[in-house]
């Protein structure tokens, strides 16, 4: 067997849905993982597949306060990744707890970066593409700045992302420190929450319980979906790499919203109507990921397109027999 491209990482946010499947790839790969995870919005059955592995370790922690030693004893050799998953990432959460949002991105940040710094680890920040706001720029390519609002309702978010971006960029000026930048768009798949709010879980659920499929304003505004495999092969392929970002880590096919919940609609069988709610405010009118320097310097690209990634979406949501429990204690 060849020899994983880092003996040991910290996962932050892994007991969520992309960290989750981080987690396991990264296990797969031979590599040693910690997760810290205050499980405000992760779930610990997320973490059941990989709780039986002798190098994996879950620690519930608030990233933003000092952290714990994740390595006690003299286990301290190799190359070390330290991810920086944790944050609420779907619009109902980051709503619900704004100040929150705003300190994972700013002191989680900043603990992450330090612990990097500390094990000489690769960084890696999980930033997003509503670091470019509502875009002027179609497809967001990573040159462009974006146009945010600082004092809208997504700016919680979105701030606090384009902060953990600016501090990253001044660790790696200052410190020295190997940081990577990925900007994620969209990604969907398994161990979504039907209750995020989100667009494809909340879709696929209602589907499943035939009731009204709710889609917001004219359904005109687009999103560009990327199966949550492809987002962590790109991600892995980030962090093997020494390139700092920012790189954008996205699926480049676009839909609209519309155009999404029929698709999901026709994939489950489903009778459900579509209806039209309020739209949601501060909505960007459209995403769609340049994913050329991706290409360029990784040799990624997605691999599983919209209607494959979705079916297999609705299978797993299909699959579990029963309404997910609460966020509930630590392992
Ligand atoms: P998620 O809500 O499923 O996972 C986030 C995880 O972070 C959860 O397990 C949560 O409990 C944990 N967390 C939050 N604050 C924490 C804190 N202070 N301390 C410890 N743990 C904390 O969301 P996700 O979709 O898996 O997103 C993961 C990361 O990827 C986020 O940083 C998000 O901004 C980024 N991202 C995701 C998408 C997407 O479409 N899923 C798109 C762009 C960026
Ligand atoms: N959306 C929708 N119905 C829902 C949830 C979301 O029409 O029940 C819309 C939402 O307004 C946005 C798009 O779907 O236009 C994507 O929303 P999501 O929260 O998944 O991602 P984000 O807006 O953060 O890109």
């Amino acid at each position: 067997m060849t020899s994983p491209p880092f003996d040991r990482a910290i996962v932050t946010g892994g007991a969520g849905f992309v960290g989750s499947h981080l987690c396991e790839a990264l296990l797969s790969a031979g590599t040693r993982v910690v997760c810290l995870d205050d499980l405000s919005s992760g779930r610990r059955e997320h973490l059941a597949p990989l709780s039986g592995s002798p190098r994996f370790r879950f620690v519930r922690h608030d990233v933003t306060l000092p952290w714990p030693e994740p390595w006690p004893g003299p286990d301290a050799a190799g190359r070390v990744l330290v991810a920086h998953l944790a944050s609420a990432a779907s619009p109902v959460d980051y709503h619900r707890r704004p100040l929150e949002t705003l300190r994972a991105g700013a002191a989680g940040t900043e603990h992450a970066l330090a612990a990097a710094q500390r094990y000489g680890a690769r960084f890696l920040l999980a930033s997003t593409s509503e670091v470019y706001g509502d875009p002027e720029v179609h497809p967001q390519h990573e040159g462009y700045h974006g146009d945010v609002d600082p004092v809208g309702p997504r700016s919680c978010y979105d701030e606090a992302k384009r902060y953990a971006e600016a501090l990253t960029t001044a660790h790696r000026r200052v410190h020295g420190t190997d940081t990577a930048i990925a900007r994620l768009f969209n990604t969907y798949g398994p161990r979504m929450r039907p209750g995020d709010g989100r667009m494809v879980p909340t879709f696929v659920d209602q589907a499943l319980r035939g009731v009204p499929i709710t889609v917001t304003g004219s359904g005109e505004q687009t999103r560009s979906l990327c199966h949550v495999d492809d987002t962590v092969r790109g991600l892995l392929a980030l962090a093997a790499s020494d390139h700092p970002g920012p790189m954008n880590i996205g699926n480049p096919t676009e839909r609209s919203v519309h155009a999404v919940a029929e698709l999901v609609r026709d994939l489950t069988g489903s009778a459900s109507e579509i209806t039209a709610v309020p739209a949601a405010a501060d909505d960007p009118r459209r995403r769609r990921p340049d994913i050329g320097l991706a290409g360029r310097e990784l040799g990624w690209e997605p691999r599983i397109g919209l209607e494959e990634g979705l079916r297999h979406t609705v299978g797993w949501f299909a699959s579990r027999s029963t309404v997910p429990t609460p966020v509930d204690s630590a392992v």
